[in-house]
């Protein structure tokens, strides 16, 4: 992800870090005297997963009912069923930790949690970034939650849902709590359509959905959205810049990519929930033209069958083929590294990273005629069954 692919290559590492990436005659020179272990595949850095709600786990994968509106339907199905709770907070953690082994299975070395609940993730051979998600779309519902995160969750480590599930009271606060943690400010950002007409128009599907709620109360719509757009709002609450991670960014123009990319702020894409709630495809070859580089997330199980970061990728090169395999897999570690700051540690094999890193074995990989080929073999046929967990299997003193 740093340098170019290495025919050949072999990778030195203390079992904490790597030491050295060049070709294995150069290796045999350099450090003539040390153990090695060869591996007939292809290396690669673990992958990324920058989106990712553990807590939604144990509510298995919820089809929306009605074409017609598919993301107000899922939503309130989803709500639906967390508020029937036939679950007990231990269904809740087995189910989370079974999503997080799969994870490990299919070559993801770290990811990044959004939950409502606290999930126990520290006995686990990957490392989770966890940030406990609020929102609250009412005045009296922000103020509520400002005054808990002053009494009780001080310390902890915060995001907000999305512009049409939290005020803009509650947005800055926490943005700002973000600043002062010097932590990450997640947010589901252009989804759907329905986003901008709840805040620029007050319409569309989650005018009824807050209705039912009891939580239409005047905080939306939000005039500067009508008059100079999402992005401008957002940036007047000063929720912008490089610790701000973007999620979806489906619906959004040009002129709002433009205005992300010189803020500062990744983008995560989740192409598979996208297509099962059936809201649209990213713009990812405006994205990239912008200057962003986009990370990928699964998103949860609650809107993806299948969580697994190579079929997100083969999503995308089928739905962008003028986006390069190469500029995919960059999606998938060293972008999602840079998103989530760790970019130190995570998303590239060269001297100083961590020493874990994956190989892919496949008979598929051998008929490539070309480096080119090769990731364009790897992006549209990687599978988690063909991961191998290469370097030292202890994560502690790596960061
Ligand atoms: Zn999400």
């Amino acid at each position: 992800m740093s340098a170019p692919v290495i025919a050949d290559g072999a990778i030195v590492t203390d079992g904490q870090h790597i030491l050295s990436v060049a070709s294995w005659s150069a290796v045999r020179t350099d450090y003539p005297d040390i153990p090695v272990c060869f591996f007939d595949g292809v290396f690669l850095p673990s992958l990324v997963n920058s989106h990712i709600h553990l807590d939604l786990s144990v509510l298995g994968t919820i089809a929306p009912k009605n074409p017609e509106d598919p993301m107000c339907d899922w939503i309130r199905s989803l709500m639906q069923r967390r508020m029937g709770a036939d679950f007990s907070r231990d269904d809740m953690q087995k189910s989370a930790e079974a999503v997080i082994q799969d994870q490990y299975q299919s070559g993801v070395g770290i990811m990044l949690n959004i939950s409502n609940a606290e999930i126990q993730h520290e006995n686990h051979p990957l490392e989770i970034i966890s940030l406990l998600e609020l929102l609250a779309p009412t005045k009296a519902g922000q103020q509520a939650v400002i005054e808990s995160i002053r009494t009780e969750d001080g310390n902890k480590q915060l995001t907000a849902h999305a512009p049409y599930s939290t005020g803009p009271e509650l947005l800055s606060f926490i943005k700002k709590h973000c600043k002062k943690q010097n932590s990450l400010f997640s947010l589901h950002l252009a989804e759907n359509e329905d986003e901008y007409a709840l805040l620029a128009d007050g319409e569309g599907c989650f005018v009824g959905f807050l209705q039912n709620l009891g939580a239409m109360d005047g905080t939306f719509p939000i005039p500067i959205v009508k008059k100079k757009g999402m992005l401008a709002y957002l940036d007047d609450l000063q929720l912008l810049d490089e610790k701000t991670l973007c999620v979806h960014c489906v619906h959004l123009d040009e002129e709002e990519i433009a205005r992300l990319a010189e803020t500062g702020a990744h983008i995560c894409l989740c192409p598979g929930s996208n297509k099962f709630l059936n809201v649209g495809s990213a713009a990812v070859e405006s994205i990239l033209a912008a200057g962003v580089t986009p990370a990928i997330g699964t998103d949860s199980i609650a809107s993806n069958p299948k969580l697994d970061l190579w079929q997100e990728m083969s999503i995308i090169a089928r739905e962008h083929p003028q986006v390069g395999a190469e500029d995919i897999i960059r999606m998938a570690t060293v972008n999602g590294a840079e998103a989530l700051g760790v970019q130190d540690t995570y998303g590239s094999l060269a001297s100083g990273m961590g020493a874990r890193f994956i190989g892919l074995k496949s008979s598929v990989y051998e008929t490539a005629k070309s480096v080119d080929e090769l990731l364009g073999l790897l992006v549209s046929s990687g599978r988690p069954e063909e991961i191998v967990w290469l370097g030292s299997p202890d994560r502690e003193g790596m960061r």
